[in-house]
């Protein structure tokens, strides 16, 4: 501060690069439930970021490489992936694929990373550690997390500046939510205090059905403004596109499906607000 009073005139493109750095968002795609739509939600919303200029990578850290198949690639013929990135601290540009997005791929391998990380010394900082050398590179980094609340989910939540909860609106659990809520206070405390839910998304949404809108009603009476307003409705379309490898806005890029995540992604940038007048 001092230093930069005795400065003559402030640089002001250093002072720019500055703030665009300190921009950049690390959003963790969370539930310990499967079949929520984490990877669905990871892929679209990173695509959707894309198409409004920005610079998005997306990471795979399930081992079921759900969201590498997604993008055309077979998690079990890739050699390296994120489990040499976070074992061996292999560059983890050495393992980014140009897809759509860039994609930081899975491999099976990865199901022993747990097991392998344990034993290590700054466990939960590993992924944190690798993404140092790309923070400049992107403005989101998307991490896709496996359907548990163990070291890997862990070390998203220390790297992320936030945490998005997609929920399935027909089989609602409060109590994965509080007991996702109670590791994420874990991590407040020890590891980053930064990291906190930053928005809940409400996915297969089926507005004829009572209980889909009955779990809507649930989500917003105890958790109030962290409910998105865009909803994900229930489409085949969805699943239809990662069996082609490509996002929904590819696959139907003028379906309501691809409009949703559109609808998504200016939520996330500015609020609901935005999504009127875009
Ligand atoms: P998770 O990563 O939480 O396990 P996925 O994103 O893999 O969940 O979604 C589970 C399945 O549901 C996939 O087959 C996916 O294509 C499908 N799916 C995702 N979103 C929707 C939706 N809005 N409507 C219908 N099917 C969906
Ligand atoms: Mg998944």
């Amino acid at each position: 501060m001092g230093l930069m009073r005795l400065l003559p005139r402030p640089n002001l493109r250093s002072h720019t690069t500055t703030e665009e750095t300190s921009l950049q968002r690390v959003i963790v795609f969370a539930n310990q439930k499967g079949g929520v739509a984490k990877t669905t939600t990871t892929l679209n919303l990173g695509v959707a970021f894309k198409e409004l200029g920005h610079r998005v990578l997306v990471i795979d850290l399930d081992p079921q490489g759900n969201l590498t198949m997604s993008q055309g690639m077979n998690p079990d013929a890739i050699e390296r992936s994120m489990f040499d990135v976070l074992v061996h601290r292999l560059p983890i540009t050495e393992i980014i694929h140009t897809a759509e997005v860039d994609v930081a791929v899975s491999s099976i391998d990865l199901a022993g990373a747990e097991l392998a990380l344990s034993a290590m010394i700054g466990r939960e900082r590993a992924l944190e550690k690798s993404l140092l050398e790309i923070r400049d590179s992107y403005d989101f980094i998307m991490i896709d997390t496996p359907p548990s609340l163990g070291l890997l989910t862990i070390n998203a939540f220390v790297a992320a500046t936030g945490v998005i909860v997609p929920v399935q609106c027909e089989y609602l659990s409060l109590r994965g939510l509080v007991q996702l809520e109670n590791t994420l206070a874990m991590v407040r405390e020890n590891l980053n205090p930064d990291v906190k839910i930053e928005g809940i998304l409400p996915t297969m949404f089926d507005a004829r059905t009572l209980h889909a809108r009955e779990a809507i009603e649930i989500l917003e009476e105890n958790f109030g403004e962290l409910v998105y307003k865009t909803r994900i409705r229930k489409t085949v379309r969805y699943a239809e596109a990662p069996v082609k490898g490509s996002s929904i806005l590819k696959y139907d890029p003028t379906g309501t499906a691809a409009d949703a995540y559109r609808d998504l992604a200016k939520e996330v940038l500015h609020g609901a607000k935005s999504r009127e007048h875009a």
